[in-house]
């Protein structure tokens, strides 16, 4: 792999890249996301997947996924619609036992895709669509075989291989959120709290980085200003104390209002 410098991602960077309506926009042309998440087991994954993607940064929301969740999903979010055309896909949330059914339907759009959770050890190389991979250390180690401790250790190696070996965007979730590309290009989040160590937290940022493939954003660029954004709002949620995934999904306009510039 060419050994480019790690880019720290700045506001101006940010502002630069966010999806912004036009004059005259409409709801699909800003861009649907489809949210495949969520199971009978875990409803509250499905929920805060959405809640991510609903923050506004795309036309429209669809979820696909277990009539109990959805009917939550209608309650908590009632512009959230249902089956039809979608951009782009987030899947795997909260997806159990039907996580790989989900990332196979979702695959088979050929539409970009994010990938989080109980959908990551599904996917085989080479993933078909452009993607974004979500795992935090312990779900790479189970993608890869790496040991999880090395992973920790030595994060860029092992974001910087994945990304290459599925031909994907990696997103190695912890302490420093790693961005990697298939070229070698890696981004640095600088935004964030260690009080986003807390359940749910990876959820809201899998839908996010899902609204933003639907706004157009390239894979790299959508985990890129999802993440700089979801930690951003992270710590105007926090303000310096304990949040909720929840909690953080409601600050996104306000992160995104804090890059002004229209
Ligand atoms: P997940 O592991 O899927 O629940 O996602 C956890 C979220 O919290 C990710 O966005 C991580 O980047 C973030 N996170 C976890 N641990 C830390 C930490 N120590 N400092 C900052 N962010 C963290
Ligand atoms: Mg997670």
């Amino acid at each position: 792999l060419p050994e480019a410098p790690v880019e720290a991602l700045q506001p101006d960077d940010v502002a630069a890249l966010l999806p912004r309506p036009r004059p005259d926009a409409q709801k699909y042309t800003r861009g649907v996301v489809g949210v495949r998440a969520g199971s009978a087991e875990y409803p509250g994954a499905g929920l805060l997947s959405v809640a991510g993607a609903a923050s506004g940064l795309c036309g429209m929301v669809r979820y696909v996924g277990d009539d109990a969740v959805a009917d939550r999903v209608r309650e908590a979010h009632p512009e959230v619609v249902g089956a039809g055309r979608v951009q782009a896909w987030v899947v795997g949330s909260g997806g159990g036992k039907h996580a790989g059914d989900e990332l196979a339907a979702a695959l088979a759009d050929g539409v970009p895709t994010v990938v989080d959770a109980d959908a990551l050890r599904h996917v085989r190389v080479p993933i078909a669509v452009p993607a974004v991979l979500t795992p935090h250390a312990g779900e790479l180690a189970a993608m890869t075989g790496a040991d999880r401790g090395d992973i920790e250790a030595r994060p860029l190696h092992h974001a910087r291989s994945a990304a290459a070996a599925y031909g994907a965007v990696v997103l190695l979730k912890g302490r420093h959120t790693l961005i990697a590309a298939p070229d070698g290009r890696v981004r640095v989040t600088t935004t964030g709290t260690p009080w986003l160590a807390t359940a749910g937290a990876g959820d809201v940022l899998g839908g996010l980085i899902g609204s933003l493939l639907a706004a157009g954003l390239t894979p790299y660029d959508a985990a890129s200003v999802g993440s700089w954004l979801h930690g951003a709002a992270a710590t105007l949620a926090s303000g310096g104390g304990p949040v909720t995934a929840g909690a953080v999904a409601a600050s996104i306009p306000a992160a995104v209002r804090g890059l002004a510039d229209g």
